[in-house]
């Protein structure tokens, strides 16, 4: 697990300006978590080496009635999260309420936050940090100019300083290369730890010692009929150091973690309170991730026939973004539906890890192409001539010809549906990339 970098601070000191330039070096796997929480903005980068995740929280305000509550939530959830915190203040503004509200916050929370001067441009770097001084710190303050870059790699080589390198793919892999690895996600209280205590507590399971932990996720390997799983457990794991309601909150870097490291996603979700606008974010997220995905409906014991009937079409027409996806309706408390799960991860799984020859996936474009011509684009007509596969969890075929930039997304839809029929390709995205020869 990469470590967590929290940007706290007043609105107007620079955060954004800052998180913009720390994450602008890598494609943001997490930028499709937009919408999952209302004010955290989650991003990730790199530096000397060493991946990051941070988040950009929005901006804990305050004046001599305190710290405004709701605004300062999402903040202090980020520091929950964090390993990393980096208290901005405005070096021009200089020393204000509001910042000495924040840093008695943080003592009181037991972080050990770096104090950050930002807008240093222009200015005497040293002379706009003595101004903070007063606030007791315990590290001396760092002075960065973040719209222009001035010191911040620096200082985030700094900050990262104890956290160890990239692990190398390799060593990394022994942890992971356990059979297939499953991660249960979804939102709070839906009965994630229920179902993980279920299928570790199965009689026909037999459940390894943990061979190794990653720094943060535990792999638990497990067998079932002779094939070997690991399930990723990430709960409980970011230790809390103080239990609040804080802790009961919804923890995208749990979530994060989770999809990264498995294969097949079991996104559980809750019959009792129906599908919520944050199942369906992170549900987007899954897709985006490419991972194999399998759904459980869960709590689906006691249930009214009239209610089981109208969750059932609840997900038909709102989960229809996700139908390679197998659904099952399950009780986690009781076991019911637990078992079947696995003929859905199994599949989803050797759909995801397929192989396909070269020739293979030609003749079935060259069916396609046969079947339904491409349009004309600019008088030529656009020409698809042969497909290979570019990469496995998510399958990726690529597709070679000329033109391919024309081809309208009502073709690449025919395409890709042809070819999950034809491959018989269930339970994970297929991804198309389109190169132009000529
Ligand atoms: P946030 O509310 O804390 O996220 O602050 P923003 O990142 O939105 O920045 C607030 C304002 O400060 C913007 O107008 C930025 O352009 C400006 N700003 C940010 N960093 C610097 C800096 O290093 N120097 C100067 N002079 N202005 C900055
Ligand atoms: P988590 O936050 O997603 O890990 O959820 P928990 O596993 O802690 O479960 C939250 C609550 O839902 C607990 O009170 C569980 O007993 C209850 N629960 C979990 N699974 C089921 C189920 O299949 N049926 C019913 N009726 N309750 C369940």
């Amino acid at each position: 697990m990469n470590p967590v970098i929290a940007l706290v601070g007043r609105p107007n000191v620079g955060k954004s300006t800052l998180f913009n330039r720390l994450t602008r070096s890598r494609d943001a796997l997490v930028a499709d978590f937009a919408g999952l929480t209302r004010d955290r903005k989650y991003g990730e980068g790199k530096v000397g080496g060493k991946p990051y995740i941070v988040i950009d929280t929005g901006g804990i305000s305050g004046d001599e009635a305190g710290i405004d509550m709701a605004m300062a939530e999402q903040s202090l959830l980020a520091i929950e999260e964090a390993d990393i915190v980096l208290f901005m203040v405005d070096g021009r503004a200089g020393l204000t309420a509001a910042d000495q509200m924040i840093a008695q916050h943080l003592r009181t929370q037991g972080k050990d936050a770096w104090l950050i001067v930002n807008k240093t441009d222009g200015i005497d770097p040293e002379m706009a940090e003595i101004d903070f001084y007063e606030m007791g710190m315990e590290r001396a303050p760092i002075s960065i100019a973040a719209a222009h870059g001035r010191n911040v790699t620096n200082m985030i080589q700094h900050v990262l300083e104890p956290f160890p390198e990239e692990q190398d793919e390799e060593e990394h892999n022994q942890i992971k290369q356990k059979g297939i690895r499953i991660g249960i996600i979804g939102r709070p209280n839906v009965g994630k730890s229920t179902l993980v205590n279920r299928i570790l507590g199965e009689d026909r399971v037999v459940v390894f010692d943990q061979p190794g932990t990653t720094r943060d996720a535990i792999a638990i390997p497990f067998e079932r009929d002779g094939k070997e799983y690991t399930l990723i457990d990430t709960a409980g794991i970011r230790r809390r150091k103080n239990i609040t309601e804080i802790a009961e909150k919804f923890s995208i870097i749990k979530t994060l973690e989770a999809v990264r490291e498995c294969n097949v996603a079991v996104m559980v979700i809750d019959a009792r309170t129906g599908i919520v606008e944050q199942d369906l974010h992170l549900l987007d997220f899954v897709l985006q991730s490419g991972r194999a995905l399998v759904v459980a409906v869960n709590k689906w014991d006691g249930l009214d026939i009239d209610v089981k009937n109208k969750i059932k079409e609840d997900v038909d027409r709102r989960l229809g973004f996700v139908d390679y996806a197998d659904m099952h309706f399950i009780s986690a408390l009781h076991g019911t539906g637990v078992g079947h799960l696995y003929k859905s991860i199994n599949s989803a799984y050797d759909s995801a890890m397929s192989h396909w020859q070269t020739n293979r996936l030609t003749t079935i474009l060259e069916d396609v192409v046969r079947e339904h011509q491409p349009p004309i684009s600019k008088g030529r007509r656009i020409k698809l001539r042969y497909a290979h596969q570019g990469g496995k969890n998510p399958p990726i075929i690529v597709v070679h010809g000329s033109q391919t930039e024309a081809l309208p997304d009502s073709y690449k839809r025919y395409l890709t549906n042809t070819f999950r029929k034809v491959l018989k390709v269930k339970g994970t995205p297929i991804r198309f990339e389109f190169r132009s020869g000529e």
